[in-house]
């Protein structure tokens, strides 16, 4: 069943949301060479919870970390480890926030000295099929309208593949919630969108194939190809007059600007 949120609820998300966007800029400075994921995992750890907040992954289905650290051909749910970041390795760190009893839940690939043209398109284009999605987030439109809106530009346009097996999801209370938001479909199918919804839209677009498998630690996600993998994710509260997006990559990009280490790619 589809939770609706208020006006005051979607302000309450939105303070989440912005959280996690901040939680992406804090650790901007740290994401280089040299440092391990389990560093990152721990400095976001300690962000979210000295601002009163709670990491909504920690423990989520027995999940051992704050964050989902995905590293290259690793598309989503990776672990935070011992793993040491290289140059040239793309990072998609995803991130939930709970406060006040809403969840926010957004994500970010940052291209670690990259000079591969190939990988940092696939981040522009999955950047850019997020906010083709998003813009498709109007009343009377449907789950589909977005998910057409991302397949076409990925896989239509550029050749990726769109995985099939995870989607976005409704957000609120629970961080996930009916509907689901899958990142294909067609026009006019799916769930009618339907003020105070607030969904999380987040494509996870592959180099190569489609497919993917799982680790044998029962969480990591990988390309079935080995190819590198991107994923970027907003919050998104459906309204009156069509879309207001809770989180804040803008946030991330001003700090990547100081950044010796990551790649623009925009
Ligand atoms: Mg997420
Ligand atoms: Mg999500």
């Amino acid at each position: 069943m589809i939770q609706f949120k208020s006006e005051e609820e979607i302000e309450l998300m939105r303070i989440s949301s912005l959280m996690v966007s901040g939680t992406h800029a804090a650790l901007v400075p740290f994401i280089q060479p040299g440092v391990t994921l389990k560093k990152l995992d721990k400095i976001a750890e300690e962000f979210i919870k000295d601002q009163g907040a709670y990491p909504s992954f920690l423990g989520y289905n027995g999940f051992p970390a704050s964050l989902c650290l995905s590293v290259n051909e690793e598309v989503v749910h990776g672990i935070p480890s011992d793993r040491i970041v290289k140059e040239g390795d793309i990072l998609s760190v995803d991130c939930g926030v709970k406060m006040n009893g809403f969840h926010g839940d957004s994500a970010f690939t940052f291209p670690v000295c990259v000079t591969d043209i190939n990988h940092l398109n696939l981040l522009k284009v999955t950047l850019e099929s997020l906010t083709k999605g998003i813009q498709q987030v109007k009343v009377g439109n449907r789950t589909g309208d977005i998910g057409y809106a991302i397949q076409n530009h990925t896989e239509k346009l550029h050749g990726y593949g769109v995985v099939r097996e995870l989607v976005g999801h409704g957000i609120g209370r629970n961080l996930h919630e009916a509907p689901d938001i899958p990142n294909y479909g067609k026009k006019g199918n799916g769930y009618r969108l339907i003020a105070g919804m607030v969904i999380a839209i987040e494509p996870m677009i592959n180099l190569g194939t489609h497919k993917v498998k799982q680790l044998k630690d029962g969480w990591t996600i990988i390309t079935a190809d080995n190819k590198p993998s991107a994923h970027f994710e907003h919050t998104v509260a459906v309204t009156k007059n069509g879309y207001d997006i809770l989180s804040n990559h803008e946030l991330i990009f001003n700090e990547i600007k100081n950044s010796e280490y990551i790649t623009d790619f925009q």
